[in-house]
C-alpha cells in the first residue's frame, strides 16, 4: 500500500500501513468537551490541567496543544524532564513540576521557566541557595495533609511557618495539597484534609492554593480553592467510585483479527493451556499483547466487541497477541482484518480496568509504542483528521 516500502531512503513510518496492528484513536474534541465540562463547575478557580506520563498514555504533542486552545494556562507533571518537553510545544503556560527539583536540575527549572513543587525542606533549601546566587523563581510548595506519600509533614510546616525567610528569593505561586479519598464523597478523610491545609497554608505566606484534582472537582466548591488539577477526567476516566460517568469517551482502541480457527473440545487455547474449549466454535487471533499494555490478568477476563457483539478474551495474554472467542458473531464478520474494539463507546476504559482489576488511569498509562496513535479533532497539527 505504502511506496515508501520501495524507496531505501524513506524511514518506516509508524502507521498502520507497516502491517496489522492495533490502533488507538484519541478524540481532542471530546477531551475539550470534558475540559469545559469541568471547568463548567468552578465558580470563580482556574482550570489546571495534569499531563504527566506523556498525557496519561494519550501523548503530551497532541494533547497539550488541545487543552491549550480551550483556554487552559496552568499545567501540571511528574518530572522536570516532562516540564521540558512541555515548554517545547508551549511558550507561555505556566508549568508545575510536581515532584520537585533535585540540586543540579534547577539550571533547567531556570532555563525552561518550570515552577518546582518543593516536597520537603531539603528542596526549599536547594531552591533558596539557587535563588541567592541566580534569580528569582517561582516556586509551589505541597503540603502533605494526609496522604503520606509527598509533601512537607506538619513538623516541617512548623518549621517554616516559623522562619519564612526560608523562602527568600522565591515568589510563592501556589501552595498544594493532595486527596486520598476524593473519589468518595462520603468519606469524612476529605473533609479533614480540607480543614489541615487551609489551617496550614494560613500560616504561610500568601499564595494561590489548589487542592482538587478530578474527583476533588465534584466534592463542591469549598474544594476548589484557586486552582484545580484535572487529569483523568479530561480523558473520560470515571471521577467518583459510583455513579453515572458525566464525562465523555475520548478514545478507542481497535486492533485487526490476524486469523481465525475452528476449534473445539478437548482442544486447548494459548500458553499453560490455559483455556479448555467445550463445544465447537471459532477463536480470533489479534495482534495486541501485554508488551502493549493489554494486562496480563484480562487473561480469560477481558472483554472485546465486533459487530455489537461481546467477544471474551479466552486464554492467557500473551506478550504481542490475545485470542477472542468470535463462535457468536456471524462468520461473514470475524475474517482475518475485521477490526474488533477493545475499548471504545461499548467498552470503556474504566469498563476494561474493572476486568482487569485495576483502575483506568493503569490502563491508559500502559498503552505501548507499537500500538499507533491517530487524533480527531484539534489544530490540526496533531496529526490526524
Ligand atoms: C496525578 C495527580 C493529579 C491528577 O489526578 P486525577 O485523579 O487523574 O485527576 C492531581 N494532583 C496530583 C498531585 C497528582 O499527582
Amino acid at each position: 500500500m505504502s511506496a515508501s516500502r520501495k524507496g531505501a531512503e524513506a524511514p518506516p513510518r509508524p502507521d498502520a500501513s507497516s502491517g496489522p496492528r492495533a490502533v488507538l484513536t484519541v478524540d481532542l474534541g471530546k477531551i475539550a468537551s470534558n475540559y469545559r465540562l469541568l471547568e463548567a463547575k468552578l465558580s470563580g478557580a482556574r482550570m489546571g490541567c495534569v499531563v504527566k506520563a506523556d498525557a496519561y498514555g494519550l501523548g503530551l504533542s497532541a494533547v497539550a496543544p488541545a487543552l491549550a486552545a480551550c483556554g487552559c494556562r496552568d499545567f501540571f507533571v511528574a518530572g522536570a524532564e516532562e516540564g521540558m518537553a512541555l515548554r517545547r510545544l508551549l511558550g507561555d503556560a505556566r508549568i508545575y513540576v510536581l515532584n520537585g527539583p533535585s540540586a543540579d536540575s534547577l539550571p533547567e527549572f531556570a532555563r525552561y521557566d518550570l515552577i518546582p513543587v518543593m516536597n520537603d525542606l531539603g528542596q526549599i533549601e536547594a531552591v533558596a541557595e539557587f535563588a541567592r546566587a541566580n534569580w528569582a523563581l517561582p516556586v509551589a510548595i505541597h503540603i502533605d495533609t494526609g496522604m503520606s506519600r509527598l509533601g512537607l509533614p506538619p513538623d516541617e510546616v512548623d518549621v517554616l511557618a516559623a522562619a519564612p525567610g526560608r523562602l527568600a528569593g522565591m515568589t510563592l505561586a501556589c501552595v498544594i495539597s493532595h486527596l486520598a479519598c476524593a473519589d468518595e464523597p462520603g468519606n469524612p478523610k476529605n473533609a479533614e484534609q480540607l480543614q489541615a491545609f487551609n489551617a496550614a497554608r494560613a500560616r504561610l505566606p500568601k499564595s494561590m492554593a489548589s487542592m482538587a484534582n478530578s474527583s476533588g472537582v465534584f466534592l463542591g466548591p469549598q474544594y476548589h480553592l484557586d486552582l484545580v488539577r484535572a487529569g483523568g477526567a479530561l480523558y473520560g476516566l470515571q471521577p467518583m467510585q459510583s455513579g453515572p460517568n458525566p464525562l465523555a469517551q475520548v478514545l478507542r482502541l481497535e486492533a485487526p483479527i490476524l486469523q481465525v480457527r475452528d476449534v473445539d473440545s478437548p482442544m486447548t487455547v494459548g500458553y499453560g493451556a490455559g483455556f479448555r474449549v467445550a463445544k465447537r466454535g471459532r477463536i480470533a487471533t489479534v495482534p495486541v499483547g501485554y508488551a502493549d499494555g493489554y494486562l496480563r490478568s484480562l487473561g480469560n477476563r477481558g472483554s472485546a466487541y465486533l459487530g455489537g457483539i461481546r467477544i471474551p478474551v479466552v486464554g492467557r495474554v500473551s506478550m504481542d497477541l490475545i485470542t477472542l472467542d468470535v463462535s457468536d458473531v456471524p462468520a461473514a464478520l470475524a475474517h482475518p482484518g475485521a477490526l474488533v474494539e477493545l475499548v471504545g463507546d461499548t467498552h470503556s476504559v474504566d469498563d476494561l480496568a474493572d476486568e482487569a482489576g485495576t483502575i483506568g488511569h493503569d490502563i491508559l498509562t500502559g498503552f505501548g509504542p507499537r500500538i499507533v496513535r491517530r487524533y480527531l479533532g484539534g489544530s490540526g497539527n496533531a496529526g490526524g483528521a
